[in-house]
């Protein structure tokens, strides 16, 4: 199983230079590359195989014209062809059907204005993790690098690239064998809100940290003030670079809290529950955004790897599941509710339910796992107190919930 780890780097100005000529070489080639192709195609010939611009490749940089290529690594050239290779496969095969999804256009030419330059070294270039921790990258030089985790095995390539924030990473890809933990004695069910980032099925009520509802704030600002801005003047330049700082920010902090929650979810637990995401049907509503925003899709896939990687079920609740249309303690399917409806008594069992735990321990069930409802159940006035309506009748309660 391969596995991607990425990093932050700290490139000097020398490396941050040499990294801008490399990306500008490689560019230069995958650009030199689709030209030729497109050329073959224009003039009735051939297509122009991997083998013809690899050696293409090796004879322009013997002309005066394209002699600065060999101030590069080659492999990172070699990898320019090799992702122009790979984008003319996945064209075709989506032209003739063989692959599944949306469908793919041709390769575009690169360019040096695209948000994202990147470049990859693969182990033939001998990159090297020194003892210090810096990353050594052929004719870039040693290049300090923010680690988050300690790599788990030899990385087979990394893949350096720029954002339109300005900033550096390393993505190393490593080969991991599935490191088995421990056998757990609890499962889980999750539930993911809007309220809440996640709901268990043990009652715990999970929300994204507060520096990253911060985060999000500061970033909708920063996209306010650029709406505001006049279409090309230099203030709309500078505004555009706020909010792409900003967004990586956003970015960053739900990357690094989705992966402590998924991490702690996995090691706890044997056997992981969620819900399809298709099935909430929040994605067509005005309800869109808070959705995507919330970065479930993410947090979900980290679930299913690092389950995968440790050895535990990992179960999606596929749609149709009225997760709160039932009672998770009795069974008993009461219809659905309005949004607004947060907790309901079973009209079977007479049981209190809190909407987002009982949803969770629904989800639990719905994959066979073996879990209590009691989390579910909330003692009646608990949620109403803070309001000031304790000791009100039940059925007033719904109405006024
Ligand atoms: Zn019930």
């Amino acid at each position: 199983m391969q596995l991607r780890y990425n990093c932050r780097l700290d490139p000097q100005p020398r490396h941050r230079a040499a990294l801008g000529k490399a990306f500008g070489c490689a560019r230069v080639v995958f650009n030199d590359g689709l030209a030729a192709r497109r050329d073959a195609h224009q003039a009735g010939q051939p297509y122009l195989t991997d083998a013809e611009l690899s050696a293409r490749l090796t004879a322009a940089k013997v002309t005066p014209q394209r002699v600065w290529l060999t101030e590069v690594s080659a492999v990172v050239l070699q990898q320019a062809l090799a992702d122009l290779n790979t984008a003319y496969r996945n064209y075709f095969a989506s032209l003739n059907g063989t692959r599944k999804g949306p469908t793919i256009g041709p390769p575009r030419f690169r360019s040096r204005k695209d948000s994202r330059q990147a470049i990859r070294f693969t182990a033939n270039a001998r990159f090297t993790v020194l003892p210090d921790g810096k990353l050594r990258l052929p004719k870039i030089g040693d290049v300090p690098v923010r680690w988050s985790r300690p790599l788990q095995s030899e990385p087979s390539s990394v893949t350096v690239t720029r954002d339109s924030a300005g900033r550096y990473f390393a993505s190393f890809v490593v080969q991991a064998g599935s490191r088995l933990l421990p056998e757990a004695q609890s499962v889980v069910g999750i539930d993911l809100g809007l309220k809440h980032f996640a709901v268990l099925s043990d009652g715990r009520k999970i929300t994204a940290p507060r520096f990253l509802r911060r985060a999000e704030i500061k970033l909708r600002r920063a996209q306010r003030a650029l709406s505001r801005k006049q279409k090309g003047s230099r203030n709309r330049d500078k505004a555009r670079v706020a909010v792409a700082r900003a967004h990586a920010r956003v970015a960053d902090a739900r990357r690094d809290f989705c992966h402590q929650l998924s991490t702690a979810l996995i090691r706890e637990n044997q056997a992981v529950a969620v819900e399809n995401l298709a099935v909430k049907g929040l994605a067509r509503t005005r309800l869109a955004k808070s959705v995507h925003d919330a970065g479930w899709s993410g947090f979900v896939m980290m679930l299913g790897y690092k389950a995968r990687l440790y050895g535990r079920e990992f179960y999606r609740i596929g749609r149709f599941e009225p997760t709160s249309q039932r009672c998770s303690a009795c069974g008993v399917r009461d219809g659905p509710k309005p949004l607004h409806v947060r907790e309901w008594q079973c009209p079977a069992c007479r049981a209190w339910l809190d909407r987002d735990i009982n949803a969770a321990v629904n989800v639990a069930k719905a994959a066979g796992l073996a879990v209590t409802a009691c989390g579910a159940q909330v003692r009646p006035g608990s949620a109403l107190a803070q309001r000031g309506e304790a000791g009100t009748h039940p059925t007033s309660r719904r109405k006024a919930a």
